[in-house]
Protein backbone atom coordinates (compact mmCIF):
# COMPACT_ATOMS: atom_id res chain seq x y z
CA UNK A 1 0.00 0.00 0.00
CA UNK A 2 2.94 2.28 0.80
CA UNK A 3 3.61 1.99 -3.11
CA UNK A 4 0.53 3.43 -3.85
CA UNK A 5 0.89 6.38 -1.61
CA UNK A 6 4.19 6.73 -3.30
CA UNK A 7 2.70 6.87 -6.87
CA UNK A 8 -0.25 9.00 -6.10
CA UNK A 9 1.51 11.75 -3.92
CA UNK A 10 3.48 12.70 -7.26
CA UNK A 11 0.22 13.17 -9.43
CA UNK A 12 -2.24 16.42 -10.04
CA UNK A 13 -5.64 15.77 -9.14
CA UNK A 14 -6.69 14.17 -12.65
CA UNK A 15 -3.80 11.76 -12.77
CA UNK A 16 -4.76 10.97 -9.64
CA UNK A 17 -7.88 9.43 -10.48
CA UNK A 18 -6.53 7.83 -13.92
CA UNK A 19 -4.40 5.81 -11.62
CA UNK A 20 -6.97 4.42 -9.53
CA UNK A 21 -8.54 3.29 -12.64
CA UNK A 22 -5.20 1.87 -14.07
CA UNK A 23 -4.56 -0.28 -11.13
CA UNK A 24 -8.39 -1.71 -10.92
CA UNK A 25 -7.97 -2.70 -14.57
CA UNK A 26 -4.62 -4.20 -14.00
CA UNK A 27 -6.10 -6.33 -10.80
CA UNK A 28 -9.29 -7.19 -12.96
CA UNK A 29 -11.81 -4.91 -10.29
CA UNK A 30 -14.73 -3.69 -12.42
CA UNK A 31 -15.97 -0.51 -11.84
CA UNK A 32 -18.02 2.65 -13.26
CA UNK A 33 -16.77 6.09 -13.76
CA UNK A 34 -18.96 9.07 -12.51
CA UNK A 35 -17.98 12.33 -14.45
CA UNK A 36 -19.63 15.17 -12.70
CA UNK A 37 -19.59 19.24 -12.67
CA UNK A 38 -20.56 20.78 -9.70
CA UNK A 39 -19.71 24.28 -8.91
CA UNK A 40 -16.70 25.38 -10.17
CA UNK A 41 -15.07 22.04 -11.10
CA UNK A 42 -15.27 19.27 -13.57
CA UNK A 43 -14.55 16.04 -11.61
CA UNK A 44 -14.75 11.89 -11.55
CA UNK A 45 -16.24 9.49 -9.11
CA UNK A 46 -14.97 6.08 -9.55
CA UNK A 47 -17.70 3.37 -8.39
CA UNK A 48 -16.16 -0.11 -7.80
CA UNK A 49 -19.14 -2.19 -8.91
CA UNK A 50 -18.36 -5.38 -9.19
CA UNK A 51 -19.07 -6.69 -5.52
CA UNK A 52 -22.91 -4.98 -6.00
CA UNK A 53 -25.99 -5.07 -8.00
CA UNK A 54 -28.13 -2.16 -8.22
CA UNK A 55 -30.62 -4.54 -6.66
CA UNK A 56 -28.55 -5.50 -4.20
CA UNK A 57 -29.91 -5.05 -0.56
CA UNK A 58 -28.64 -3.60 2.47
CA UNK A 59 -25.33 -2.32 1.03
CA UNK A 60 -21.99 -1.35 2.64
CA UNK A 61 -20.30 1.79 0.79
CA UNK A 62 -16.97 2.48 1.66
CA UNK A 63 -15.42 5.38 0.32
CA UNK A 64 -12.11 8.29 0.38
CA UNK A 65 -11.64 10.70 -1.68
CA UNK A 66 -8.97 11.18 -4.51
CA UNK A 67 -8.00 14.53 -4.72
CA UNK A 68 -5.35 16.52 -2.84
CA UNK A 69 -5.22 19.41 -1.75
CA UNK A 70 -4.12 22.58 -3.96
CA UNK A 71 -0.26 21.71 -4.27
CA UNK A 72 0.18 19.68 -1.39
CA UNK A 73 1.43 15.96 -1.79
CA UNK A 74 -1.67 14.71 -0.37
CA UNK A 75 0.19 11.73 1.00
CA UNK A 76 -2.14 11.13 3.56
CA UNK A 77 -4.81 13.46 2.85
CA UNK A 78 -6.21 11.22 1.25
CA UNK A 79 -3.64 9.12 -0.96
CA UNK A 80 -3.54 6.89 2.49
CA UNK A 81 -7.42 6.27 2.30
CA UNK A 82 -7.07 5.57 -1.55
CA UNK A 83 -4.39 3.30 -1.33
CA UNK A 84 -6.24 0.65 1.92
CA UNK A 85 -9.46 1.09 -0.59
CA UNK A 86 -7.55 -0.21 -3.50
CA UNK A 87 -5.97 -2.78 -1.28
CA UNK A 88 -9.78 -3.86 -0.39
CA UNK A 89 -10.77 -3.69 -3.73
CA UNK A 90 -8.11 -6.82 -4.14
CA UNK A 91 -8.80 -8.81 -1.11
CA UNK A 92 -12.40 -8.85 -1.90
CA UNK A 93 -11.50 -9.81 -5.70
CA UNK A 94 -8.85 -12.79 -3.76
CA UNK A 95 -11.58 -14.25 -1.86
CA UNK A 96 -13.96 -14.24 -4.81
CA UNK A 97 -17.06 -12.03 -3.30
CA UNK A 98 -20.06 -12.12 -5.22
CA UNK A 99 -21.87 -9.62 -7.02
CA UNK A 100 -24.69 -9.73 -4.57
CA UNK A 101 -22.29 -9.13 -1.87
CA UNK A 102 -23.72 -5.15 -1.53
CA UNK A 103 -20.49 -3.90 -0.93
CA UNK A 104 -19.78 -0.86 -3.17
CA UNK A 105 -16.13 1.18 -2.83
CA UNK A 106 -16.57 4.56 -4.08
CA UNK A 107 -13.49 7.08 -4.91
CA UNK A 108 -14.65 10.51 -4.59
CA UNK A 109 -13.29 13.65 -6.70
CA UNK A 110 -13.24 17.22 -5.55
CA UNK A 111 -13.67 17.00 -1.49
CA UNK A 112 -11.74 19.89 -0.66
CA UNK A 113 -9.47 22.57 -2.47
CA UNK A 114 -11.77 24.70 -4.52
CA UNK A 115 -14.31 22.41 -3.63
CA UNK A 116 -16.43 21.47 -0.77
CA UNK A 117 -17.12 17.96 -0.91
CA UNK A 118 -17.90 17.96 -4.55
CA UNK A 119 -18.11 14.41 -5.23
CA UNK A 120 -19.40 12.66 -2.68
CA UNK A 121 -22.41 15.43 -2.83
CA UNK A 122 -22.83 15.10 -6.59
CA UNK A 123 -22.63 11.09 -5.50
CA UNK A 124 -25.48 11.79 -3.14
CA UNK A 125 -27.86 13.24 -5.33
CA UNK A 126 -27.50 10.95 -8.49
CA UNK A 127 -27.22 7.48 -6.78
CA UNK A 128 -30.16 5.33 -5.62
CA UNK A 129 -29.43 5.50 -1.48
CA UNK A 130 -32.74 3.72 -0.88
CA UNK A 131 -30.45 0.38 -0.69
CA UNK A 132 -27.67 1.54 1.77
CA UNK A 133 -27.57 0.48 5.51
CA UNK A 134 -23.73 1.98 5.95
CA UNK A 135 -21.40 4.34 4.84
CA UNK A 136 -17.36 4.19 6.02
CA UNK A 137 -15.66 6.99 4.55
CA UNK A 138 -11.41 6.68 5.17
CA UNK A 139 -9.69 9.80 5.18
CA UNK A 140 -6.30 10.32 6.22
CA UNK A 141 -5.12 7.07 7.50
CA UNK A 142 -1.50 6.81 7.07
CA UNK A 143 -0.24 7.23 10.53
CA UNK A 144 -0.52 6.41 14.64
CA UNK A 145 -3.13 3.71 15.56
CA UNK A 146 -5.49 5.50 17.83
CA UNK A 147 -8.91 5.59 15.77
CA UNK A 148 -10.82 9.02 15.28
CA UNK A 149 -14.81 8.88 13.90
CA UNK A 150 -17.28 11.71 12.99
CA UNK A 151 -19.53 12.82 13.74
CA UNK A 152 -19.48 12.68 17.51
CA UNK A 153 -21.64 9.09 18.24
CA UNK A 154 -24.95 8.84 20.30
CA UNK A 155 -25.00 5.96 22.85
CA UNK A 156 -27.37 3.97 20.60
CA UNK A 157 -25.99 3.40 17.20
CA UNK A 158 -26.63 1.77 13.98
CA UNK A 159 -25.62 -2.23 14.02
CA UNK A 160 -21.95 -1.53 11.51
CA UNK A 161 -20.69 1.37 13.74
CA UNK A 162 -21.69 -0.29 16.94
CA UNK A 163 -20.01 -3.47 15.61
CA UNK A 164 -16.68 -1.15 14.73
CA UNK A 165 -17.10 -0.22 18.26
CA UNK A 166 -17.28 -3.57 19.53
CA UNK A 167 -14.10 -4.44 17.42
CA UNK A 168 -11.99 -1.54 18.48
CA UNK A 169 -12.34 -2.54 22.06
CA UNK A 170 -11.71 -6.25 21.32
CA UNK A 171 -8.60 -5.31 19.81
CA UNK A 172 -7.40 -3.00 22.65
CA UNK A 173 -7.48 0.17 19.82
CA UNK A 174 -7.74 3.44 20.99
CA UNK A 175 -11.00 5.71 19.88
CA UNK A 176 -12.87 8.56 20.19
CA UNK A 177 -15.55 10.18 18.46
CA UNK A 178 -16.01 13.70 18.01
CA UNK A 179 -17.85 16.65 15.71
CA UNK A 180 -15.50 18.39 13.18
CA UNK A 181 -14.56 21.85 13.94
CA UNK A 182 -16.28 24.52 11.78
CA UNK A 183 -14.50 24.71 8.22
CA UNK A 184 -13.33 21.18 8.53
CA UNK A 185 -15.30 18.84 7.02
CA UNK A 186 -15.32 14.80 5.44
CA UNK A 187 -17.23 13.01 2.85
CA UNK A 188 -19.59 11.38 5.16
CA UNK A 189 -21.26 14.50 5.68
CA UNK A 190 -23.67 14.35 2.61
CA UNK A 191 -24.95 11.40 3.57
CA UNK A 192 -25.41 11.88 7.32
CA UNK A 193 -28.99 13.30 6.79
CA UNK A 194 -30.09 9.82 4.83
CA UNK A 195 -27.90 7.09 6.05
CA UNK A 196 -26.02 5.90 8.80
CA UNK A 197 -22.60 7.24 7.59
CA UNK A 198 -18.90 7.72 9.29
CA UNK A 199 -15.27 9.05 8.58
CA UNK A 200 -12.53 7.32 10.18
CA UNK A 201 -9.17 8.58 10.60
CA UNK A 202 -5.62 6.86 11.67
CA UNK A 203 -3.91 8.97 14.35
CA UNK A 204 -0.45 9.42 16.97
CA UNK A 205 -1.24 8.80 20.63
CA UNK A 206 0.33 12.15 21.11
CA UNK A 207 -2.54 13.74 18.63
CA UNK A 208 -5.01 11.73 20.33
CA UNK A 209 -4.37 13.06 23.89
CA UNK A 210 -3.99 16.56 22.63
CA UNK A 211 -7.34 16.38 20.75
CA UNK A 212 -9.43 14.62 24.00
CA UNK A 213 -7.58 17.64 25.95
CA UNK A 214 -8.39 19.89 23.41
CA UNK A 215 -12.20 18.88 23.22
CA UNK A 216 -12.73 19.56 26.91
CA UNK A 217 -11.03 23.00 26.68
CA UNK A 218 -13.07 25.90 27.55
CA UNK A 219 -14.81 27.30 24.58
CA UNK A 220 -11.94 30.15 24.20
CA UNK A 221 -8.91 28.21 24.46
CA UNK A 222 -10.83 25.78 21.78
CA UNK A 223 -11.25 29.17 19.70
CA UNK A 224 -7.29 30.09 19.83
CA UNK A 225 -6.06 26.61 18.84
CA UNK A 226 -8.48 26.24 15.87
CA UNK A 227 -7.24 29.55 14.40
CA UNK A 228 -3.41 28.32 14.99
CA UNK A 229 -4.32 25.00 13.24
CA UNK A 230 -6.40 27.58 10.03
CA UNK A 231 -3.49 30.06 10.22
CA UNK A 232 -0.12 28.83 11.62
CA UNK A 233 -0.28 24.81 10.85
CA UNK A 234 3.51 24.20 11.20
CA UNK A 235 3.05 24.75 15.10
CA UNK A 236 0.12 23.38 15.55
CA UNK A 237 0.32 20.57 18.24
CA UNK A 238 -0.65 17.71 16.35
CA UNK A 239 1.46 15.71 14.26
CA UNK A 240 -0.95 15.33 11.43
CA UNK A 241 -2.04 18.78 11.51
CA UNK A 242 0.73 19.59 10.90
CA UNK A 243 1.71 17.59 7.89
CA UNK A 244 -1.89 18.26 6.53
CA UNK A 245 -2.73 20.58 3.60
CA UNK A 246 0.99 21.21 3.09
CA UNK A 247 4.08 20.19 1.41
CA UNK A 248 5.04 18.16 4.37
CA UNK A 249 2.75 15.94 3.46
CA UNK A 250 4.82 12.93 2.44
CA UNK A 251 4.74 9.68 2.19
CA UNK A 252 8.38 10.27 4.61
CA UNK A 253 5.74 10.26 7.20
CA UNK A 254 3.56 7.22 6.09
CA UNK A 255 3.56 3.96 8.12
CA UNK A 256 2.97 0.58 6.58
CA UNK A 257 1.72 -0.87 10.01
CA UNK A 258 -1.41 2.15 10.08
CA UNK A 259 -2.50 1.29 6.49
CA UNK A 260 -2.51 -2.43 7.57
CA UNK A 261 -4.40 -1.45 10.65
CA UNK A 262 -7.27 0.50 8.60
CA UNK A 263 -7.40 -2.52 5.93
CA UNK A 264 -7.94 -4.99 8.91
CA UNK A 265 -10.90 -3.12 10.58
CA UNK A 266 -11.92 -2.79 7.34
CA UNK A 267 -11.67 -6.08 6.64
CA UNK A 268 -13.42 -7.07 9.60
CA UNK A 269 -16.64 -4.86 8.61
CA UNK A 270 -16.42 -6.75 5.19
CA UNK A 271 -16.93 -9.91 6.92
CA UNK A 272 -19.45 -9.04 9.44
CA UNK A 273 -21.69 -7.63 6.39
CA UNK A 274 -21.18 -10.00 4.31
CA UNK A 275 -21.94 -12.97 7.32
CA UNK A 276 -24.83 -10.82 7.87
CA UNK A 277 -26.29 -11.52 4.60
CA UNK A 278 -25.10 -14.73 4.72
CA UNK A 279 -27.82 -15.34 7.60
CA UNK A 280 -31.06 -13.46 6.06
CA UNK A 281 -33.50 -15.59 5.62
CA UNK A 282 -33.85 -16.67 1.71
CA UNK A 283 -36.97 -16.59 -0.67
CA UNK A 284 -39.06 -19.50 -0.98
CA UNK A 285 -38.56 -21.46 -4.18
CA UNK A 286 -41.17 -20.67 -6.49
CA UNK A 287 -43.24 -24.21 -6.92
CA UNK A 288 -45.88 -24.70 -9.62
ZN1 LIG B 1 -9.17 14.56 3.40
Amino acid sequence: MLNYVKALEIRTNKERVEYVKKVLKEKGVQYESQPFRLRLLKGENIIVNQYCTPNSRNQFLITAHTNKYFTSPGANDNASGVSVLLKIAENLRAKNVSENAGIKIVFFDHEDGLAYLDGSTYFVKNVDLSKVSFVLNIDMVGTGSAVAISPRLAKKTDKYTAYLLNFLDRQKIRYLSFDLPPLISEDHVPFIKRVPAISLNLLPKSDMDYLVHWLRAPLLSQIKDWLLLRFNRKNHPMFTMQHRHNELDTSEFIQNESLCLCEKIIMDIVDYHIAQRTSFPKERPFHN
